[in-house]
């Protein structure tokens, strides 16, 4: 017998208002810190959703975001899904094309934009693209200066009703929608269901998750425009937690004294954010003793950066996911038989991406199509399938098949996984080097020479080499004031410590910063975009460095 309810979105707040009506919800805004409770909570996004009634939006419409993560960005979450209608969060920092693109693909009818992003929208918004928009909304209690014809959402608000009758939404209704940055070509829409969200929740919810708890304080620095924040304002509310939501573009600062003042208790967000947290916290008197784990993913998570917040007596939670799984994937939780193992073992277990959330499963595929033992070593291309996993583009049958296969989606990640289970990133497929027929991994390079202490950005890349086709060469961004030349000593000795010959890089080259993606990853096709003419992509390397003279 099915249940007497559909999975959907809407019991989270319900749950939330009733049994924790007083929690807070505190937000960084421009126009300084804002917080109110739950129960507040539940009677605006009811008037939004009576605002948006009033607009003509109903089941089915898609109503888009451009907004960091604040309080009015968190009600639409709600609003906008429970009334059946469609929440489409888009990535600001996009290039243009791409935003004309998806917000066109989309058909969003209406836009809510901060107020700091307004000057990144208006020249995209003359276009016939954003013709079907009937709406702008500022997140704000006053319209800046804009040649936007749009209202302050507080306006917008203003005199609804606190009570509205939610329509009773399938599961199947699409809840949400969020584009993944493609790699070549136009952006590829990810719908989820309200039956996907409600999965994702629930799966984030269990112990091996990111469980969230009514005495946790929850801050997603990880932005709202990014797969929901990974999920967690869904997964915060369904535990009754406390959200603080650290605004437009925050800085270490900004999440240094939101830790402190607001108690923080678990955050989450790529490792560029915490590399910038862990520096600032270096300079400054940083009081993070409230905070219990920080869940880092969207990127490997380095070693060192564990163990710094080991010391400082910070769990971190090592994740990884995709847009086209809500995000969350894996979690390298210590498994209960660990617990005893020397400290090596667990933070190599911890490095990891680790262990599948439960409701979830995968397949490890090599180039033959056959599934890899779990021995550690053996690689092949994660394949994942479950309720909060997509198993189509929106729109893109062409890309269908070649990344989905019998509910299965391709993921792209080149992976090993051990004997206990743990799944570790060798690479993507596409930024494997390939070195006289063998593989190199990029990542582990870059993780290695950014536990040298002088290093605070490194990343590394496959250049053309006549020889071995790919010879690898490391990006490197030295800590102010290093002597580049002890650097480049020091991290070719830890290299030469740990790998065999043929896979040290054939080149150091310094740089001041390392391109960052919209998603805020390193990235790499930038790097070898700004790099092309440099001597180095003519690639040359030293006769020893082959595979062959592998131990
Ligand atoms: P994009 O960044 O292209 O918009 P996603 O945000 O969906 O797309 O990125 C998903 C990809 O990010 C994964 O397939 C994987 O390659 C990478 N990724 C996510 N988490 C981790 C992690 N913890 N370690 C290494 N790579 C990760």
């Amino acid at each position: 017998m099915p249940g007497g309810t559909d999975q959907t979105l809407r019991p989270f707040l319900w749950r939330a208002e009733r049994l924790f009506d007083d929690t807070e919800i505190v937000s960084r805004t421009s126009e300084g810190i804002e917080r109110y409770t739950y129960a507040e909570y539940g009677d605006r996004v009811r008037q939004l959703a009576n605002a948006l009634d009033e607009l003509g939006i109903e089941e089915g419409d898609r109503v888009g975001t451009f907004c960091w993560n604040h309080h009015r960005h968190f009600e639409t979450y709600f609003s906008i899904p429970s009334m059946g209608a469609q929440l489409h969060t888009i990535n600001p920092l996009l290039p243009r094309d791409h935003i004309r693109y998806i917000v066109d693909n989309a058909a969003d009818r209406v836009l809510f934009v901060d107020p700091s992003l307004l000057e990144a929208l208006e020249p995209a918004v003359q276009s016939p693209e954003f013709d079907q928009v009937e709406k702008y909304v500022v997140m704000a209690s006053e319209v800046p200066e804009t040649d936007l014809d749009a209202v302050a959402y507080e306006e917008f608000v203003e005199g609804h009703s606190t009570e509205y009758d939610w329509p009773e939404v399938s599961q199947d209704q699409p809840a949400g929608m969020c584009y993944t940055s493609g790699t070549t070509g136009n952006p590829k829409g990810v719908e989820y269901t309200q039956q996907m969200l409600w999965s994702h929740t629930m799966e984030s919810l269990t112990p091996q998750g990111i469980p969230m708890d009514e005495d946790d304080v929850v801050m997603p620095v990880v932005p709202m425009f990014h797969v929901n924040a990974w999920g967690m304002p869904f997964t915060a509310t369904a535990g009754g937690a406390k959200h603080v939501y650290p605004g437009p573009s925050p800085q270490p600062e900004d999440l240094a004294s939101l830790i402190d003042e607001e108690g923080v208790t678990v955050t989450a967000g790529v490792p560029t954010v915490w590399l910038g947290l862990m520096e600032y916290c270096e300079d400054n008197d940083v009081d993070l003793s409230a905070l219990d784990r920080v869940i880092v993913g969207g990127s490997a998570a380095p070693r060192s950066m564990i163990e710094w917040f080991d010391e400082r007596g910070v769990e971190l939670l090592h994740a990884w996911g995709m847009t086209e799984m809500g995000p969350i994937g894996s979690v390298a939780h210590l498994k209960s038989g660990l617990e005893d193992a020397d400290r090596e073992t667990q933070l190599e277990k911890r490095s990891k991406q680790g262990l599948m959330t439960p409701g979830l499963e995968f397949r490890v595929v090599d180039d033959d199509g056959e599934e890899v033992p779990w021995n550690g070593e053996d690689f092949g291309e994660l394949w994942v399938r479950g309720p909060s996993v997509t198993t189509e583009y929106f729109e893109r049958p062409e890309a269908d098949e070649e990344d989905f296969e019998d509910g299965w989606l391709k993921t792209g990640d080149v992976v090993t996984v051990d004997e206990d289970g743990y799944i570790k990133i060798v690479d993507r497929a596409k930024d494997v080097i390939k070195s006289g027929g063998e593989w190199i991994s990029s990542v582990e390079l870059e993780n290695a020479i950014m536990a040298h202490e002088d290093v605070s950005e490194a990343t590394v890349i496959g250049v053309p080499h006549e020889k071995w086709q790919e010879r690898p060469v490391a990006f490197v961004v030295p800590v102010e004031g290093a002597d580049q030349a002890a650097v480049e000593k020091g991290v070719m000795d830890l290299l030469a410590d740990e790998y065999p010959d043929w896979w040290l890089p054939d080149d150091v080259v310094f740089i001041e910063e390392v391109p960052k993606t919209a998603t805020g990853k390193f990235s790499k096709k930038d790097l070898r975009e700004e790099y092309a003419d440099e001597d180095i992509f003519e690639g040359s390397a030293p006769e020893e460095a082959a595979p062959e003279d592998a131990e």
